[in-house]
């Protein structure tokens, strides 16, 4: 049987398969790296070797609580693929982290970074617990426990953890610290997303929005429109759903609704993105801002808009919504937030799809020019770090609809092709196929 064939006969329509669970992201990761190998004439090896991480690794960590109990907690990183360079992606503080949500993030990392054609594979890390009811103290030590736990897989040259959902810089640092203390020198290139005085880069804080709003420029040049007056609506008002937020209101669009974890906002005549980040800063949430009435995540899924921000957790527009979905373009500023049942009803709908694995990528991006940076010991300017980021992100987004155009597939369809393509012609490369 022909290779391309052989690939064929694993992808057997996913929808059915998909019905029958409750969601999984590590099998949406799956069918959707599948997907994409129906279009490329994979080497069966090369198929089996990128369908599943290289490493997947578990900890359990014991710290003792700001009241004097001891608690233990599970933790995971996984590495997806080393194949193109060092494991790249977040750690992320949850009470929902799972192993599989932690290797879909890990594969979805291998094929942005592929996408963008930089130096690394994909990882992923994640600890279970609950980092709003934890002091700073508890999540320093929990922290520090994580990276002592999982230092022999991670380094400059092996895998680097970032920032992802309630980590941050300060979280960054402390992994930094625990390293450096193992290792008996500093070694700022083990994590990106430091603070700019310990090694950061300038630019990482609102790298992911930024980068996003590149892909929202190109994306209305070719669908022939212009962002002002657009209306907007912003599920997530974390790191990047604020960023994005502001850089679109500064692009003269009117954010119309934002929700977080507590509840969320909406106002027709607009939302001032500054202003609320202000409250958030005091309150922690978005919920009661003046002059907006209260709105919750499916109110603003199905809302009257131009383009739809999912900034927060996967699987939020689904095949129970995406119908009901009004807007002209999605753009995926978190990981995952669409499903693939939900992605069969928005093509039907003719709706622009900014996938995560390109739309979020000025994160990873960024994170690549700190990497490159704090290798060097030699730093680039906010301007430097902007231009570059900008240059790779446009090119990523041309060369996926390039991808596009080729197949005649949808935007993920075509990001998944380049990036599975690109990754498997290095694994060639190497000569590794047994
Ligand atoms: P964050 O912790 O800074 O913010 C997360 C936001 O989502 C908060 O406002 C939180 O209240 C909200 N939220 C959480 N669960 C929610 C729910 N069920 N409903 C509504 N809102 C909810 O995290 P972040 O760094 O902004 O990451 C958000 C998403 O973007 C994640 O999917 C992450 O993987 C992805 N991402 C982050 C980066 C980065 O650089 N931080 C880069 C690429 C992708």
């Amino acid at each position: 049987m022909a290779k391309k064939e052989e690939a064929k006969v694993r992808y057997i329509s996913p929808l059915p398969e998909l019905r029958e669970k409750e969601y999984d992201p590590f099998l949406e990761a799956t069918l959707q790296f599948e997907r994409a190998a129906t279009f490329l004439d994979l080497d069966p090896w090369i198929y089996q070797r990128l369908k599943y991480p290289e490493r997947e690794l578990t900890v359990h960590l014991a710290i003792t609580l700001d009241n004097g109990r001891a608690e233990s907690f599970t933790g995971f990183r996984v590495q997806h693929s080393t194949v193109r360079g060092p494991a790249k992606g977040g750690i992320r503080f949850s009470p929902n982290a799972s192993l599989s949500e932690c290797k879909a993030l890990a594969a979805w990392m291998t094929w942005k970074c592929a996408v963008l054609d930089l130096p690394f594979g994909g990882g992923k890390g994640a600890v279970i617990c609950d980092p709003l009811k934890m002091s700073e103290n508890e999540l320093k030590k929990l922290t520090k426990e994580y990276t002592l736990a999982i230092k022999d897989i991670i380094g400059p040259f092996k895998d680097i953890p970032a920032p992802d959902m309630f980590t941050n810089a300060q979280t960054m640092a402390w992994i930094a610290d625990a390293y450096g203390q193992g290792q008996g020198y500093v070694e700022p290139a083990v994590v990106t997303g430091k603070p700019v005085h310990l090694w950061g880069s300038l630019g990482r804080a609102m790298a992911t929005g930024t980068g996003l709003f590149f892909v929202l420029e190109e994306a209305a040049k070719y669908l022939d429109i212009h962002l002002e007056g657009k209306k907007v609506a912003v599920l997530g008002f974390g790191n990047v759903g604020s960023s994005i937020a502001k850089l679109v209101h500064q692009a003269g669009c009117t954010i119309i609704a934002v929700t977080d974890i507590f509840g969320g906002i909406h106002n027709e005549k607009g939302i001032d993105p500054f202003e609320l980040e202000k409250q958030v800063g005091q309150t922690g949430s978005v919920v009661n801002f003046p002059g907006t009435e209260p709105m919750d995540n499916e109110s603003l899924i199905s809302l009257p808009c131009d383009i739809l921000i999912p900034a927060a957790v996967e699987g939020q527009i689904n095949r129970d919504n995406a119908d009901r979905v009004k807007a002209r373009i999605i753009l995926e500023g978190a990981n995952g937030p669409t499903t693939l049942e939900a992605d069969e009803i928005l093509k039907e709908k003719k709706v622009l799809v900014a996938p995560d694995i390109l739309a979020n990528a000025g994160g990873v991006t960024v994170s690549y020019l700190e990497w490159v940076q704090n290798l060097q010991r030699y730093f680039f300017t906010e301007e430097e770090v902007r231009e570059k980021t900008k240059k790779k992100i446009k090119k990523a987004f041309w060369d996926v609809v390039a991808t596009m155009d080729k197949y005649g597939v949808t935007l993920r369809e075509a990001a998944y092709i380049l990036a599975v393509g690109r990754v498997a012609e290095s694994l060639t490369a190497l000569g590794r196929a047994a």
